[in-house]
Formats: structure tokens, sequence, C-alpha cells
């Protein structure tokens, strides 16, 4: 089916699950839901999504963060899993791909090309890799899109020239925490122009594991700061009236334990966040299991635009 098919049986069914609520039937679109359908989700006017480096699941210290408790309770949240081998390069490739590592061939913490010749099945028609920033620019050429992020290995891992504005905040480790902060400084001044999709990186988390151990005192300090950028963000797009139409995608990379996280059984490492939230998000609900390949095709439904054929990952949340 074309895509254009696709969409208007998109709004047909959620026009009929409508009617089906007023009348007190079951939805079809509810009902469909768990048959592997691929349902798109009531589109948001833009995607905020924050990535966080090296905070699992497992370590999360929501007593720590109040703001991404905020979210979570008022969006939806599951506990994802990360690929493997669970490094970062190999995971946010496959955030901004859509493929697994099988297929786009990151096999390094620090990759920026494929180590393992992809297939090339794991090609668009244009002879490029999917990625979200390009999925984006293709649909919506006119549209803004932003990439903020304080590790250099990013800028491999999507398409930074498909990007309006795509800015690395360099510096050395020990820097990470005020860099992180400037990220979010930069995202708040930018909103102003409301790009479409705003992506907003943190490295301090995963900088402070290795530096002192997951769950140490230092990385709950970590996820303080970090929280309290998200306080700041959620707080500038209330004022800038943009919080009611924006959704709010938060996921990590992968977990960590002891020192590091290169892990074949340590489920601590494995498991990582996966948050749905902001007002745009507030009728849906998620598919589980969520594997991190299932980012980009997600952010693509929560704009309302088409999931090219080459990603892998599915669409992880439905309409509720
Ligand atoms: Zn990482």
């Amino acid at each position: 089916m074309k895509p254009v098919r696709f969409s208007l049986f998109c709004v047909i069914s959620s026009a009929l699950a409508f009617s089906a609520c007023v009348s007190n039937n079951p939805s079809p679109i509810q009902e469909g839901s768990g048959s592997g359908k691929v349902l798109r989700a009531v589109p948001a006017a833009r995607v905020v999504m924050i990535g966080v480096d090296g905070l699992g699941a497992r370590w999360i210290p929501w007593d720590e963060m109040p703001n991404l408790t905020r979210l979570r309770d008022e969006g939806v949240f599951a506990v994802a899993r990360c690929h493997r081998p669970t490094a970062s390069a190999i995971n946010w490739k496959s955030v901004f791909s859509g493929l697994p590592p099988e297929l786009h061939g990151y096999n390094l913490w620090n990759s920026q090309k494929p180590g393992i010749e992809p297939p090339a099945c794991a090609f668009g028609p244009d002879g490029a890799m999917p990625d979200l920033f390009s999925e984006i620019r293709r649909q919506r050429p006119e549209a803004q899109t932003v990439s903020l992020y304080t590790w250099g290995g990013l800028g491999f891992c999507h398409a930074t020239n498909a990007a309006s504005v795509a800015r690395h905040f360099g510096g050395t480790a020990g820097e990470y925490a005020a860099r992180d902060a400037s990220v979010f400084d930069e995202g708040l001044r930018l909103l102003a122009d409301k790009p479409l999709f705003l992506l907003l990186y943190q490295g301090q988390v995963d900088s402070t594991g290795h530096a002192t151990g997951w769950g140490s005192p230092e990385y709950t300090n970590a996820c303080r700061n970090v929280d309290a950028n998200i306080g700041r963000l959620v707080d500038g797009l209330r004022t800038l009236g943009l919080w009611d139409d924006t959704a709010v995608v938060f996921v990590a990379d992968h977990g960590g334990l002891d020192k590091g996280h290169g892990g074949k059984e340590d489920i601590r490492v494995f498991e990582v966040p996966f948050l749905v939230s902001g007002g745009a998000a507030r009728r849906l609900r998620l598919r589980e299991p969520i594997l991190l390949m299932d980012t980009a095709p997600t952010i693509l439904s929560l704009l309302g635009l088409d999931i090219p054929n080459p990603m892998r990952g599915r669409v992880a949340v439905d309409p509720s």
C-alpha cells in the first residue's frame, strides 16, 4: 500500500475510533494495536528529543530527578533495550537510522563509518542509509531541524548536513556539565524559531560513570544536573507557548556497570529508558517491547511523516 493511501487509512481509522468511543463500542484502533499493524499517532507540531549517554534505566535516580519524573508521570514510559555491542556510536547510529547494528554496520564505541559492510537493502533509493534528519529534510524541506551535542562522536551517527543547525559543544571531559548546560541554553534560544525537530544530547552521565562508576554519588549528581536542564527546557516550552503541541522524547544509548558498559549478561547495561511526554503526547500508549532502533520511526510518526522503507525499527506509540 502506498504511504498516501496508508495515511488516508489512518485518518479513517481514527475517525472510526472516535465515533466508536462516543457510542461506547470497542475502538478499532485499540483492537488493532496488538496485531502488528503500525498505526500513526496524533502528529505533534514539533518533537524535542533529549538523548542522555549512559543513563541506564536501572540507574535512574528518580527521586533526584523531579523534572524527568514529572515527564514520566504525565507521559508514557517503558524500559527499552539497547543493541549489542553495548556502546555509544553503535546505539546512537541505531537511534537515528532506525536500523540494527547488523544492518548499519557500526561496530565500535566510536565508529565513524560502518566497520562491517552494510547490505545493499540497508540503503534507500538515493543510495544513502536512512537517517532521521535526512528523512525530515526530504519530506519537509522547509522545516528547521537542530542538533546540539557535547560528544563529537555523535556527529558521525546522524546526518548533520541535513540539519538546519548542527553544533558540537567541544571541550574536555571535566567540562561536560557546563557544556551540557550550554546545549540546553542554545536549544532554548533556538526554540523561538520553532524548529520541527530539536535534538539535545547530554554527555556528562556517561563520562562520570566511566570516571567514578555507574550509581556512584558523582553519577547521581550528573543525573541531577541533567534534570535541572530538563526543568529549564519544560519551563521554556511553557513560556513560549509551545508545550501543548510539543512531544518530548527521552532516550539513552546504554546503561553500565562499575566503570564500564561492555556487557554480555548484566541487565543493568542493556536496559534504557524510552519516554514520550509533552502536551502532544497526552493520548498515547507505548507498544512494547521497544528497541533503540524504534526511536527514528517513532519520531517520524509523531511528526506525521512517513517511515522510509529501509528503516527496520517500528513505531513505538499508538493513539489510545
Ligand atoms: Zn554511550
